[in-house]
């Protein structure tokens, strides 16, 4: 697919109007229905601000950065007037009652909203098969899953039924779909995109990125998104930058690699190699890679079940029956309302993930788990950011394996979680993080490189990512 400003050339140049694009994604949303990607389509709604968006263009207005461009949302982004569920039953029926800053911030730029993607329940998953409407299948192949949680964002992305897709990334929610299905992925730094209207799962972890086929295209939607806000105090001052003017990257980079990574058991030997191959190229063209020491790895998981779980355990504890969402029919006073509706609302492993988050926070416990792992987050804080001290980038993959199967791990959580081994440091220090589809595997899977630069350095990132992709040789 063109890049968006390819595309906004052609609606300028009368090639084509936004009205026939959004037609052909909605055909296209159809033949592949298969894939389960959107959980809704707002078809009639998305032709009609097409056609209204190609009104504008006629009558010689001055147009917006996303005109026309057309970009599914995660179901747990907040669109005023529209159903949004997290994929959960528990929020069945419940329709937004006010838009988030990022939807917001893309209409004002005159995006068109063509519908909410499937993910995992309350984006706690790594392969969408925790979705309570059912797993996204993998465009590249039906029998594998497209990653999580965001695997409906991912592959509208990686089968053309959008230009592009926002996502939440907590712990690797964009990177590691975007690493199984062959598109970019980018995590931005912590506060740099608001999070008001966001379906809460770790406040502090979570963040909100673009899904897209380019890299400049995520620069474009990343200017757009980024930004103070002040519904959302976490937000940063910093101003934002013009991403897309500046994606030329011509000096040399510094960038650290963690030899543990590329020894961590259960990293496929073919990620693994595709991982040495970029990085022999780099040094071909004349980068500085080294090694760095980090004697974290193993704690990065331990610490991020602990400090996400407690995090979610207090954000999900709104949803009781009461508010709103789904309340057990069989529910006769006020504590069956509570236990009734959550036990019936919620998929197995929100539940698990209550229940530990839960269980880390009370009170004999709280200094054995939350505190330490806190400390942890500390220390490693502390140690990226004396890395960067001399690096521009860190390099390593985003996944150590390629898209599985579907039940593949699902009876053996841990292997589950150790498969976000790489990408939740970045959550845990608030740095930005993409991932770039870079490499393939023998039987053609995709392999995600990721980059993760200092706290928002996205134009270097982005610049840096840019210049990888076009000199990228998919490695085979
Ligand atoms: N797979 C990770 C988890 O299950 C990441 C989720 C996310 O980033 N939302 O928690």
């Amino acid at each position: 697919m063109e890049t968006l400003r390819a595309y906004q050339q052609s609606l300028r140049n009368g090639e084509t109007s936004c009205r026939d694009t959004v037609q052909k994604f909605l055909t296209h949303i159809q033949e592949n229905r298969h894939l389960n990607a959107y959980l809704e389509v707002f078809a009639d709604e998305a032709l009609a601000r097409a056609a209204a968006l190609d009104d504008k263009l006629a009558r010689g207005e001055k147009t917006g950065k996303l005109f026309g461009a057309v970009i599914s949302i995660k179901d747990n982004i907040c669109y005023r007037g529209h159903r949004v569920s997290a994929a959960s039953k528990i929020l069945e029926g419940f329709t937004s009652v006010y838009s988030a800053t990022v939807v917001e911030r893309m209409l004002a730029e005159d995006a068109i909203i063509i519908g909410r993607t499937n993910c995992d329940e309350f984006a706690m998953g790594s392969s969408n098969e925790n979705s309570a409407y059912g797993p996204v299948l993998n465009a590249c192949d039906n029998s594998r899953v497209p990653g999580g949680s965001s695997g409906g964002s991912a592959v509208s992305v990686q089968a053309g039924l959008c230009h592009a897709s926002l996502g939440s990334d907590t712990g690797g929610s964009i990177r590691q779909p975007a690493s199984f299905c062959g598109v970019v992925g980018l995590k931005p730094s912590y506060g740099r995109v608001s999070r008001y209207g966001l379906i809460a799962y770790a406040s502090s972890f979570d963040q909100i990125g673009p899904f897209t086929q380019h890299v400049e295209d995520a620069a474009l939607l990343l200017e757009v998104i980024a930004g103070k806000d002040r519904m959302d105090a976490t937000t940063s001052l910093r101003p934002v930058m013009p991403y897309t003017e500046k994606l030329q990257f011509n000096r040399r980079a510094r960038i650290a690699v963690f030899p543990e990574t590329l020894r961590s058991e259960g990293l496929q030997e073919e990620v693994r190699q595709a991982t040495l191959q970029i990085i022999e190229q780099l040094e071909l063209a004349g980068h500085i890679v080294e090694e760095v020491d980090f004697a974290w790895l193993d704690y990065l998981i331990p610490a991020y079940y602990i400090l996400t779980t407690a995090e979610a355990s207090s954000n999900l504890a709104r949803y009781d029956g009461v508010h709103y969402g789904y309340r057990s029919p069989d529910a006769t006073d006020m504590e069956t309302i509570y236990k009734k509706s959550r036990t019936e609302g919620f998929g197995k492993e929100v539940k698990n993930r209550i229940m530990l988050g839960t269980f880390v926070l009370s009170a004999g416990y709280y200094d054995a788990y939350y505190s330490r792992a806190q400390k942890v987050r500390r220390l490693l804080s502390d140690n990226i950011s004396a890395i960067f001290q001399k690096h521009d980038f860190i390099l390593m993959p985003t996944s150590p394996c390629t898209a599985f199967r579907f039940g593949e791990k699902t009876n053996n959580p841990v292997e589950m979680y150790l498969a976000d081994i790489y990408t939740v440091l970045a959550n845990l220090v608030g740095i930005p993080a993409i991932s770039l589809p870079l490499a393939r595997s023998a039987e053609g899977l995709p392999i995600g490189i990721q980059l993760m630069a200092d706290s928002f350095q996205e134009q270097k990132l982005l610049a840096f990512s840019s210049y990888l992709m076009q000199r990228r040789q998919v490695v085979q």
